[in-house]
């Protein structure tokens, strides 16, 4: 019976289990957090080591010291839009839904706000670049145009 129970129990685990929690881990120096059941933080750290030395390799280095990455569930609210990516620059913190943005909010921390001039350089330079490589600023920015 108890062998039974055992046998039930291990072929039932497909249907449900925990939450993957929050977490919070380094990436060369810059705090990355996850909210709940993003999934790993150590996979986005790694996205972003990727992202940040693709970055920097081009543009120059950034200072990041005392910068947060926050890993959310959730598009980010901001001004009666939603954005996959926002950095909040007073605060050091880049919240981040879709990881292919790490570039776009990078370049944010040493461009500042707003987007001039992006479509010249930024943008034809971003297309040929992984993990962005499928960002499509393009039409966010209206490049094209
Ligand atoms: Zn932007």
């Amino acid at each position: 019976m108890r062998l039974a129970l055992v046998l039930l129990a291990l072929t039932l685990t497909g249907c449900g289990g925990p939450s993957n929690p929050p977490g919070f881990c380094g990436a060369s120096g810059v705090l990355v957090r996850t909210e709940r059941d993003v999934g790993e933080c150590a996979d986005f750290a790694a996205l972003f080591i990727q992202a940040r030395g693709e970055y920097e390799g081009h543009w120059g280095p950034l200072d990041l010291k005392g910068w947060t990455v926050l890993i959310v569930a959730d598009r980010i609210a901001q001004s009666g839009e939603d954005f996959d990516g926002y950095t909040y620059s007073d605060l050091k913190l880049i919240k981040i839904h879709d990881p292919i943005l790490f570039l776009h909010e990078l370049h944010h921390v040493q461009d500042g706000f707003g987007h001039v001039g992006w479509c010249a350089d930024f943008v034809p330079w971003e297309r040929g670049v992984s993990p962005a490589a499928g960002a499509n600023d393009t039409n966010h920015l209206s490049c094209g145009q």
